[in-house]
């Protein structure tokens, strides 16, 4: 990231260095800003790859996420089938770790389709409205649907 003030409109911004570009668009003024170029390797850009090898590294929030959803998912499959219906306290859990799962798959589902930037910040994994599909509608749907069946009032 290196910062530019726009000479437009005076908005104080930064740009994205993986453009590679000399010139960077004010988004107050749609005003063509020209960057200062600077030196390879100074402490800035030596900060901002530094930066950049850290990226991958951050995207294990979204898969630790999207393991501990199926994990789960998984994990209590058993429980459900057998305590379902039962009244149990067991069975009573499974309806709520469904509940929850479906809930969470749901909102992370339709966050995607609404705004998949937005899931793409926040989980740090490219998400597009195709995959949040394939990652959190089987979640949404089925998770509900078990607890739906997994509960015995
Ligand atoms: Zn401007």
């Amino acid at each position: 990231m290196s910062a530019f003030t726009c000479s437009n409109c005076g908005f104080k911004g930064q740009s994205d260095d993986s453009t590679f570009s000399d010139t960077v668009l004010c988004p107050q003024c749609s005003y063509l800003v020209p960057l200062n170029t600077d030196p390879p390797l100074s402490p800035k850009q030596t900060a901002s790859a530094k930066n950049a090898a850290e990226t991958p590294k951050s995207t294990v929030r979204g898969i630790v996420v999207l393991a501990l959803l199926y994990t789960v998912f998984l994990a209590f499959l058993p429980l459900a089938y057998i305590y379902g219906q039962t009244g149990t306290p067991l069975c009573l859990l499974a309806f709520a770790i469904y509940l929850v799962i479906g809930t969470v798959g749901g909102f992370l589902f339709l966050t995607g389709m609404n705004d998949p930037a937005y899931l793409t910040n926040w989980l740090r994994l490219p998400f597009k409205r195709s995959t949040a599909t394939y990652a959190f509608l089987p979640l949404f749907v089925l998770g509900l649907l078990i607890a739906y069946f997994t509960y015995s009032p």
